[in-house]
């Protein structure tokens, strides 16, 4: 079990983590957690963002921890009709990243529940499919706010989603050698996903595993207290049958 790794981690710079996760103090928890090696993932969202993420590639500069460090970013869809990304080759030469992580994060103004799976699938595809990707973060994460203004309150189980969806995306999966991430703090702490819910993703992480596709885990830690999540994601491999040679581990970053 890859209990000792965190592969999505926030920083307290991009103002959606809160202010316990400063890089000293997030690097100092995971040592404390037995964690041998992480990646540093904030939001690259757009232009908002190049500040925070150099302040972050500064703290790390200074950085003096045991634990290996892979200098990453969390992208999202730029535009859902033209499926581009809002990290690009560009961005990724600008700022050295070693490691892109990324996926829909939203609904994308789709409004059917057919038509909702439809939009995601299509997005988690163009995701898979783009050379400078690593990761799918989260596949059918949705927020919170999804669920509680009613727009998801059908998801509740993932009877709905086709077989041939799983099939497609574990193909373009194993084609690109994109891995596809396990997120504890937005799947299995998600505060509107239940037990079918959790049943039935580990099934599907089973069936894309037996289609030979690896896998990252995370705890998509916002605060210090969640960095231990990652342990969790860990377990939910394990219970899905992934062996520990089908999860993926990038290269440390040379960070001097
Ligand atoms: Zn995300
Ligand atoms: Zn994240």
């Amino acid at each position: 079990m890859r209990d000792d790794i965190d592969l999505h981690i926030h920083t307290t710079h991009c103002g959606c983590a809160n202010e316990t996760m400063s890089v000293p103090a997030l690097l100092e928890r995971c040592d404390e957690l037995g964690y041998r090696h992480i990646a540093i993932t904030d939001h690259y969202n757009g232009e908002q963002h190049d500040e925070p993420q150099k302040r972050i590639q500064e703290d790390l500069r200074d950085y003096d921890s045991p634990v290996a460090v892979t200098w990453g970013v969390e992208c999202t869809i730029a535009d859902a009709e033209a499926e581009t990304h809002t990290v690009t080759e560009e961005l990724v030469a600008e700022f050295g990243y070693d490691f892109v992580i990324g996926g829909p994060h939203g609904r994308y103004e789709a409004t059917e529940p057919d038509e909702i799976i439809e939009t995601q699938h299509r997005l988690m595809l163009a995701t898979v499919c783009n050379p400078i990707i690593d990761v799918l973060v989260h596949p059918w994460w949705f927020s919170r706010r999804e669920f509680e203004q009613g727009t998801m309150s059908w998801f509740t189980d993932m009877s709905r989603i086709p077989p041939w969806h799983v099939e497609e995306l574990a193909a373009a999966c194993v084609e690109n050698e994109t891995s596809v991430e396990m997120n504890a703090g937005g799947i299995i702490h998600h505060p509107h996903f239940e037990q079918q819910m959790l049943d039935d993703y580990r099934e599907y992480l089973a069936d894309l595993c037996e289609r030979g596709v690896t896998f990252t885990l995370c705890s998509d830690a916002h605060d210090i207290d969640r960095l231990e999540w990652a342990k969790d994601a860990a377990g939910f491999l394990v219970e899905a049958g992934v062996p520990d040679e089908q999860i993926f581990v990038p290269e440390p970053s040379d960070l001097s």
